[in-house]
């Protein structure tokens, strides 16, 4: 109470009501040497970050205030989307589970790419619609699809709709639409 009220702090609401531990924390982001203006991938809401930086690091992922999308709020999947980068959890192997298998195997990414080349080009080869049953041209596959996830960013899409579109794949859709 004397404290309180020699600190002006009736209410018990202010440094008063600061305990030791609390006062030797300090923010994560004071240790930044810069930040980077982005969005947060997880949906197509698509609000504002602020990416804290040091060492070419990310330390810490906040609200961008200035966004007139979100106006500095994140909800606790945006708020959380630094463990994206840097969380022990994150998985940097391929993980293959074969046909019939029960578990997941490790595979490099260079026979991972090979594999999906080789099975692209072999349903592609398989299900060609050159033209419909009127003699129209088609110059299609509906062998394959593309399901693409919300943490792909604008440049990403872009390219896996050109890749696909030039493989005559029709199917080709985000999860964030959806
Ligand atoms: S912070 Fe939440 S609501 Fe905003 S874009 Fe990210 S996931 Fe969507």
């Amino acid at each position: 109470m004397l404290r309180q009220l020699g600190a002006r702090d009736p209410l018990g609401l202010g440094l008063t009501a600061r305990s030791e531990a609390t006062a030797g924390r300090e923010a994560r982001i004071l240790g930044a040497e810069r930040v980077a203006r982005s969005v947060c991938p997880y949906c197509a809401v698509g609000c504002g970050q602020l990416v804290y930086v040091r060492n070419e690091r990310v330390i810490q992922i906040e609200g961008d205030p200035d966004s007139p999308i979100s106006r500095g709020r994140l909800c606790p999947k945006g708020a959380a989307s630094e463990q994206l980068v840097n969380s022990p959890l994150r998985e940097y192997r391929v993980k293959y589970r074969r046909p019939y298998g029960t578990e997941w195997e490790d595979l490099s990414l260079d026979q991972a790419m090979d594999m999906i080349a080789e099975r692209v080009i072999e349903t592609r080869r398989r299900t060609w619609e050159e033209e419909d049953a009127e003699g129209r041209p088609l110059r299609r596959t509906m062998g394959i699809a593309s399901l693409g996830g919300a943490t792909l960013d604008d440049e990403e899409n872009y390219l896996i709709k050109k890749l696909f579109t030039g493989l005559g794949v029709v199917q080709v859709e985000n999860q964030a639409r959806i």
